[in-house]
């Protein structure tokens, strides 16, 4: 099986390819994670910025990982694709190894959502831990004090973010056009969601 998971930032698209990919076995890659892994200055800046790594590098990462690892099949990505160019990449590299995407997941959040939550990321600023008001509260021994909020989790460097990193309709249309979108309302409970995902993935097993 060959799963693809995608969501706009702070969908919780992480949370639940974690989830799922425990629980049917699978693979799970996230192109956010080997990026991070990579330590490339370049790509760590792109990061940095909010912005998306460029569409060739993405594929170039993604097609060597999977050809040195000979991981063609039993695989949950997480974070890509981003783009329809992608996308058609993808479909392409998998149909070389006569595999195909059996499903494509959208964690959908609105966007006052998304900025709910990732405005709510908060460092301490003695012992550097990192809290989230609405998902990782501070427990009764962190100072309040001590506090604050990064650069980048600013409302308008978040709104930035989302702006850049939105789920683009092109290619969520292409996906539709070739029947294996799964949408599902990422604004409700993790177990829920999972259910959700899970009850719909057992019917191609
Ligand atoms: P994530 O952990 O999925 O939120 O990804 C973290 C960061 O990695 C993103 O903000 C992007 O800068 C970059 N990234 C991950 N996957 C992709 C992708 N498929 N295309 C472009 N950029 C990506």
């Amino acid at each position: 099986m060959i799963l693809l998971f995608i969501g706009p930032p702070g969908s919780g698209k992480g949370t639940q390819a974690k989830i799922v990919s425990n629980k049917l076995d699978l693979v799970h890659f996230s192109t956010g994670e080997v990026f991070r892994h990579m330590k490339d200055p370049q790509i760590q800046g792109y990061m940095d910025r909010g912005d998306l790594v460029p569409d060739e590098k993405v594929i170039e990462v993604f097609q060597k990982y999977i050809e040195s690892k000979k991981l063609h099949d039993n695989l949950l990505i997480d974070g890509s694709p981003r783009s329809l160019y992608q996308y058609k990449k993808f479909k392409k590299i998998f149909s070389n190894y006569k595999q195909s995407i059996d499903k494509v997941v959208y964690i959908n959040i609105s966007d006052q959502e998304a900025l709910k939550r990732l405005t709510a990321r908060r460092i301490d600023k003695k012992t550097g831990k990192i809290y989230n008001l609405i998902t990782n509260p501070p427990g009764p021994d962190v100072d309040s004090k001590n506090l604050s909020v990064r650069d980048d989790d600013k409302k308008e460097a978040v709104l930035e973010r989302l702006r850049v990193q939105k789920v683009p309709r092109d290619m969520l249309e292409a996906i539709k056009k070739d029947g294996i979108l799964v949408e599902v309302n990422g604004e409700r409970p993790i177990d829920d969601i999972s259910q959700d995902i899970l009850s719909v993935l057992k019917k191609i097993k």
